[in-house]
């Protein structure tokens, strides 16, 4: 019988179980893939705050990362919380030395309950195209406002308007989610080079925390099966709202 394949989820842990890794390789196993792990930080959370955070030394999360890739045949990569620039630059450089594995960017600036989850200093290297070799990145509209410096986007001129600058910044695609956007549906809309793809479901009126880092864990599952990257959107999509019925 061959092996499952595998992802590597650089991430942080959440011990409350709601987002962050524990999130991440319970999506990996619903699609029948196995989880690699590069602990990027260990966070303290209930389901209403962060508490405490403590990022891991970079040196280590690099090291994580080469010996998931020597040990497992890892076919896509899933990049969560990223606390400090070293963590940033370390994981840039081993992506830069494994150029044909894709990899999903979930930009992870804060928590939903409004904690900073990243450095400035972290945030300038994305600005600064650290990471724009990534396959995807997933900002939801205020991520998008930081990452560009405007102000939260609110038509889809607007939003169309920054996602064009993340991808001039080099990132091949980038998927906006709608979530925080106003009105009866949320619209998550890819965009690359080609006309952009909008993807429509019903604004939900629970939340559900951690749906972040389930979304950019199913595409990177589904990359991993050996989809394309649209396919993959579109199947981590159905994940998603199949999780909130
Ligand atoms: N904690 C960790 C470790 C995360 O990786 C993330 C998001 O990816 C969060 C918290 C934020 O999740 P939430 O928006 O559900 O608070």
């Amino acid at each position: 019988m061959s092996s499952p394949p595998h992802m590597l989820v650089v991430a942080g842990s959440d011990s409350s179980g709601g987002a962050g890794i524990a999130r991440d390789i319970a999506t990996a196993s619903h699609f029948g893939v196995r989880a690699s792990l590069a602990v990027t930080a260990i966070t303290v959370q209930t389901h209403l705050t962060v508490h405490m955070q403590q990022p891991i030394a970079a040196s280590l999360v690099a090291s994580q990362m080469r010996a998931a890739i020597a040990a497992n045949p890892v076919a896509a990569i899933k990049i969560g919380m990223m606390p400090t620039a070293e963590t940033v630059q370390t994981i840039a450089e081993v992506l830069a030395a494994n150029p044909t594995l894709p990899a999903v960017l979930d930009p992870v600036i804060a928590s939903s309950s409004g904690t900073r989850l990243m450095s400035d200093q972290a945030l300038e290297c994305l600005q600064q195209r650290h990471l724009s070799g990534c396959a995807l990145i997933t900002p939801n509209l205020p991520e998008l406002a930081i990452l560009t410096g405007q102000a939260i986007a609110r038509t889809e001129a607007e939003i169309a308007r920054q996602a064009r600058i993340l991808l001039e910044m080099g990132y091949r695609n980038v998927l906006v989610k709608g979530g925080h956007a106003a009105g009866p549906q949320s619209v998550d809309t890819v965009f690359s080079e080609g006309p952009p793809v909008h993807f429509a479901s019903h604004r939900r009126s629970s939340s559900l925390r951690g749906t972040g880092c389930m979304l950019s864990s199913a595409i990177a599952a589904n990359l991993a099966l050996g989809r394309e990257l649209a396919a993959s959107i579109a199947a981590a999509k159905a994940f998603i709202d199949a999780a909130f019925e």
